[in-house]
């Protein structure tokens, strides 16, 4: 049994592929099949044409910091040894405005500028679970 005490997510029908695509260390985002969108948090429908012809499609994890904080709150159990921590929402260099929530490792919280070019990594935290995380790149 993991020790692992943060909250965990959940998979359901549309998040599947992409905690799957994390467990096998690849950046799945779903990619509407009728004009080529880009679409995250997953969705039924394509908010740009309305087709449901959306497939998980494996990325880049390449972006850049769209904006940040930094939390010194602990606001849940497993949290007591992490603040402060880096709370990102990346866009992801595949389209603008496609961005998703992360956390940013291997970077002091002080040196994190908007901006700044991020490569996911993958964090196996239970048997079960990889969470992508980003990191620092060379730009
Ligand atoms: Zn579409």
């Amino acid at each position: 049994m993991s020790d692992y005490r943060k909250p965990l997510p959940v998979a359901d029908e549309l998040s599947r592929p992409y905690w799957e695509g994390a467990r096998h260390g690849v950046l799945v985002i779903q990619r509407c099949a009728a004009c080529a969108t880009y679409v995250h948090y997953p969705k039924p429908a394509c908010p740009r044409c309305g087709s449901s012809d959306l497939h998980p499609t494996p990325v880049s994890g390449r972006g850049t910091v769209h904006t940040f904080t930094v939390s010194h709150y602990v606001g849940a159990p497993g949290f007591e040894n992490e603040t402060p921590y880096v709370i990102a929402l990346v866009e992801l260099e595949e389209q603008p405005g496609l961005r998703l929530v992360s956390n940013l490792r291997g970077c002091a919280p002080s040196a994190v500028r908007v901006g700044m070019p991020v490569q996911v990594i993958f964090e196996e935290v239970t048997p079960e679970v990889t969470l992508p995380q980003f990191t620092p790149r060379a730009s």
